[in-house]
């Protein structure tokens, strides 16, 4: 069985959404201090790097991370190709495409190509999308982009459009290295009561 790591890197001075909180670890208490062990502190957004949405994030009476179904987050998942460029991603995008049985799918769009900076543009969910996939039995999106929506986008319709539609959110993978086809996905969320998002440690696996 092959392990796929589909996780960003989490470092300092790694790209954060505009005007959120920086990733920050260090080492607060160390051996010289403790006597026998480092131990770490970090500062990060609960949308750092590879994250899950919990709904409470566009929506006040959300759910949070902690009451989200685990299942959504492991199992059968497909990779798909999306043609390079693409502004945005819609039904006609996949009116061709058999998605029958599928319930995760990551779309590979390669539109963050210097993962170093934040994107400034990225391809974005056409809201009318997210019915078409709930009709087909998709549970959980994935993307290579931090968002579903436009960067700049204030009113966040396709969020929204997903979450009423019973699809789940997961954002800012790797995809460069992964051939597009079935795999098993593992992304759990930790298991913040509150949290409106959580970093999650993505993987694929396929035998
Ligand atoms: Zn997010």
């Amino acid at each position: 069985m092959r392990i796929f790591d589909i996780s960003r890197k989490l470092v300092n001075g790694m790209p954060v959404w505009p005007g959120d909180t920086a990733f920050q670890y260090e080492v607060s208490w160390p051996m010289e201090e403790s006597g026998s062990v480092n131990v770490g502190r970090l500062e990060l957004s609960t949308h750092t790097g590879t994250h899950v949405d919990a709904p409470f994030h566009f929506d006040n009476d959300g759910k949070r991370i902690y009451e989200l179904d685990l299942n959504l987050y492991i199992g059968a998942a497909r990779v798909m190709d999306l043609p390079p460029d693409i502004e945005s991603i819609g039904i006609k995008e996949l009116k061709d495409i058999d998605l029958d049985g599928v319930t995760r799918v990551l779309f590979r769009t390669l539109a963050w190509k210097n993962g170093t900076v934040f994107p400034e543009k990225i391809p974005h969910i056409e809201p009318d999308l997210a019915p078409y996939l709930a009709k087909k039995g998709i549970r959980l999106i994935g993307l290579d982009v931090p968002s579903v929506d436009p960067i700049d986008s204030k009113e966040l319709p396709a969020h929204h459009s997903l979450n009423e539609n019973g699809i789940h959110i997961l954002e800012s993978l790797i995809l460069d290295e992964i051939t597009p086809g079935e795999y098993e996905l593992i992304a759990l969320p930790l298991p913040l009561v509150e949290g409106d998002g959580s970093p999650v440690r993505a993987i694929l696996r396929q035998w």
